[in-house]
């Protein structure tokens, strides 16, 4: 009995290890070409590739830059992979499934490293750091406009970035429960919904099962061509619930969710 029991452990520990060895590197090929060196994947005006990290975590390569957003620990960037992109890092805010100071870290590896803060963080001194006005920041290539909210009680933004012919906006924690809208919620919607024409990339957290109020509403306005649901971490299959509803009101828009961390996409206009 003993012996069987180390047995099935041990073929537990080789599968662990061996998932662990294949899902390495994240930024496998997308599109053209089969590299896995994320240096080999060129891009146009107007196409993305797309990441999945983990939980509210993702990376975006555009034709000039590649940004992160909202990294944890296990979303398996490894700075050296990305030492010769241009790296903008996005934190929303800091709850510990949003903000790890790992991401500090890449600093130290990565020439081209910018940092953009949606709040005023002690960590943020000498970055880019966004807070309670909305405001627009010209950021290299990128133009990105914030709204805010402390509906948590902590000081949070979500993002509006332009680059390279795209329109990306990424909510963080920028949500709203099921049933009436949280008025904050809704004129932040209304006043980005506001600042483009149009929406390639919306990254969405859903919060509002079972009737998603607050999430059809930002679709609605945002009338984006692709929406990624996110915030699942580890339950990732969860989104089909939402995305089978979103679905039918908005036939228009694509729904790309990932199923499992490294997962990717390919965007083009
Ligand atoms: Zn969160």
């Amino acid at each position: 009995m003993n012996f069987i029991r180390k047995f099935v452990y041990l073929f537990i520990l080789a599968v662990f290890m061996v998932n662990l060895a294949t899902a390495h590197p994240i930024f496998e090929a997308v599109g053209r070409g089969n590299s896995n060196k994320i240096s080999d994947i060129q891009l146009k005006n107007g196409e993305a590739a797309v990441w999945y990290l983990f939980h509210a975590g993702w990376a975006v390569k555009t034709s000039s830059t590649l940004m992160i957003f909202d990294y944890l620990p296990n979303g398996f960037v490894d700075p050296n992979e990305i030492k010769d992109q241009n790296v903008y890092v996005f934190i929303s805010h800091g709850h510990g499934d949003h903000f790890d100071q790992t991401i500090l870290e890449w600093k130290k590896v990565i020439p081209d490293i910018t940092y953009v803060f949606g709040w005023q963080a002690q960590e943020a001194q000498g970055h880019h750091a966004f807070g309670r006005d909305r405001l627009f920041k010209s950021i290299g290539p990128l133009k990105v406009k914030n709204i805010f909210h402390n509906f948590d009680n902590i000081p949070e933004s979500a993002f509006l970035i332009e680059v390279d012919g795209l329109t990306i906006y990424f909510s963080g924690d920028h949500g709203s429960f099921a049933g009436a809208l949280n008025p904050v919620y809704k004129d932040n919607i209304d006043y980005m919904s506001q600042q483009s024409d149009e929406f390639d990339l919306v990254f969405l957290s859903i919060f509002g099962s079972p009737t998603y109020d607050g999430e059809l509403y930002a679709i609605d306005k945002f009338k984006p061509r692709v929406l990624l649901p996110m915030h699942y971490g580890g339950r990732e299959s969860d989104a089909e619930r939402f995305v089978s509803l979103a679905r039918l009101k908005f036939p228009k828009t694509k729904f790309w969710y990932p199923l499992k961390q490294g997962d990717r996409f390919l965007y083009k206009k």
